[in-house]
């Protein structure tokens, strides 16, 4: 089945808004075996709307527009498809009485405007929408399928997800195309190819990559048989796990701060944090996770020499002559941490995201991680490239990954992938 994608919004045009449906419908497409043809980005302008849908039409069975179905005057995607199509608008008492009734709840008289929600394509199907007031619409039209979805990306995640892709699933009926993502950490793409080479001769579905900032994807796909496809991807991710090991750290939506919380919480241990070169940033993406409450104690942002001296009683001495960037540092850092928060774990994190280097000279991308536990302390010395954010990135997902491999294994796992992250 071929798609397009036709993303509606003078603000997508202007940049003022990043086209994050685009990407969004695109991935779930492939993940389902569809493959889109072309997508485009169209100005909240009738004719030009209905100019794409019949280019889009020539080619492809699925389109998905998205946007333009608000109450404003400046929304006219629903009537530049039915203009298209041949067909008209009529109101569905049903949805302007929950319209209404949405209102109502909220305590407000519905303005008059929102009434043209409430009008759909004639023959179209109702697509539910439960965070919105535009519902989405699904019209069959000489077998092509035409989808409308509101364009805020939280209304039409959910709504692609719960309502239309089951509906695409079902017209593939009896073929499945299935796509497992295995993600791996502290290995670059040559690596990598040069480590799979050899499987992916033998039989099995196909394995593909894709470098996402600091982690490859590794994509196996499958494709006909539901029962004989899902045997033929676990044989793959088998055999991937054998030869990359450790450097696979999950699968899908996995991330290294949800799998390392799952293991804080899995063992009872708790994290406390002192950061310094990455300004706090560890501890926004662990309180991302939702109940990270149960694990991590707290979290301190040691940023100058005088708040390493006073909040964590390191010797002013000691920083004159070691630096505030060194291992020793580090350690300090990360054994404060743990007494200060009363926690199992302690993490510190010093080095020089630039682009100055500091007074000693050091250079930019010098950072030093510290893991210390009640039985001892390890520490990491990396020498990173590129900017001020990509560094304080790399500093945090390399402490994840050290805490994962350490919780996981113990130090001599953590030192042999040393060299590789
Ligand atoms: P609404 O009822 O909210 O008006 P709508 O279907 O009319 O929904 P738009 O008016 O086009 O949608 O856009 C609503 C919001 O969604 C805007 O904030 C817009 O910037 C955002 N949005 C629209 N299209 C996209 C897109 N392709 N990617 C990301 N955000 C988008
Ligand atoms: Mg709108």
């Amino acid at each position: 089945m071929l798609a397009d994608l036709i993303c509606v919004g003078n603000e997508l045009l202007t940049g003022l808004i990043e086209n994050s449906n685009s990407g969004f419908l695109s991935r779930r497409l492939w993940s389902a075996g569809i493959i889109v043809r072309e997508s485009c980005v169209i100005a909240d302008d009738r004719y030009a709307i209905g100019t794409a849908l019949t280019a889009a039409m020539e080619e492809s069975d699925l389109i998905i527009l998205t946007g333009g179905l608000g109450p404003t005057d400046d929304d006219l995607t629903r009537e530049a498809v039915a203009d298209i199509l041949g067909l008209s608008l009529a109101l569905n008492q049903q949805w302007l009485d929950k319209l209404e009734h949405f209102f109502f709840e909220h305590g407000v008289i519905m303005p008059v405007n929102n009434r043209k929600q409430a009008f759909v394509i004639e023959g179209s199907i109702l697509l539910e929408n439960q965070r919105g007031t535009a519902p989405g619409l699904l019209v069959e039209k000489d077998s092509k399928l035409i989808v409308l979805l509101p364009g805020p990306p939280h209304e039409l995640q959910m709504m692609f997800d719960e309502t239309v892709l089951p509906i695409l699933v079902r017209r593939n009926q009896g073929k499945l195309t299935k796509v497992k993502t295995l993600k791996c950490f502290g290995i670059g793409e040559s690596i990598l190819e040069e480590k799979i080479k050899e499987i992916k001769n033998w039989d099995l579905p196909a394995i593909s990559y894709v470098a996402r900032g600091f982690e490859v994807d590794l994509q196996i796909k499958g494709s006909g048989d539901p029962a004989a496809v899902n045997d033929s991807i676990e044989r793959a991710e088998n055999r991937l796990k054998a030869v990359l090991g450790s450097y696979i750290f999950g699968s899908d939506d996995d991330t290294l701060a949800s799998l390392v919380a799952e293991m804080f919480i899995n063992r009872k241990m708790t994290l406390a944090l002192v950061e310094s070169c990455s300004g706090g940033l560890l501890s926004d993406l662990i309180t991302d996770i939702p109940g990270s409450s149960k694990f991590y104690r707290g979290g301190l942002i040691a940023y100058s020499r005088e708040a390493k001296i006073s909040l964590l009683n390191i010797k002013r001495e000691l920083l004159e002559r070691e630096g505030e960037v060194s291992e020793t540092t580090a350690r300090l850092m990360a054994e404060g941490a743990r007494t200060l928060f009363n926690a199992d774990v302690g993490i510190g994190i010093t080095g020089i995201a630039g682009p100055e280097s500091d007074s000693s000279q050091n250079p930019v991308g010098l950072v030093y991680i510290a893991i210390s536990l009640s039985d001892g302390c390890d520490c990491r010395k990396l020498n990173l490239k590129g900017g001020r954010r990509t560094i304080k990135e790399r500093s945090v997902q390399t402490t994840l990954n050290m805490l994962r491999i350490k919780l996981t294994s113990g130090q001599e796992e953590l030192n042999g992938n040393s060299k590789a992250d």
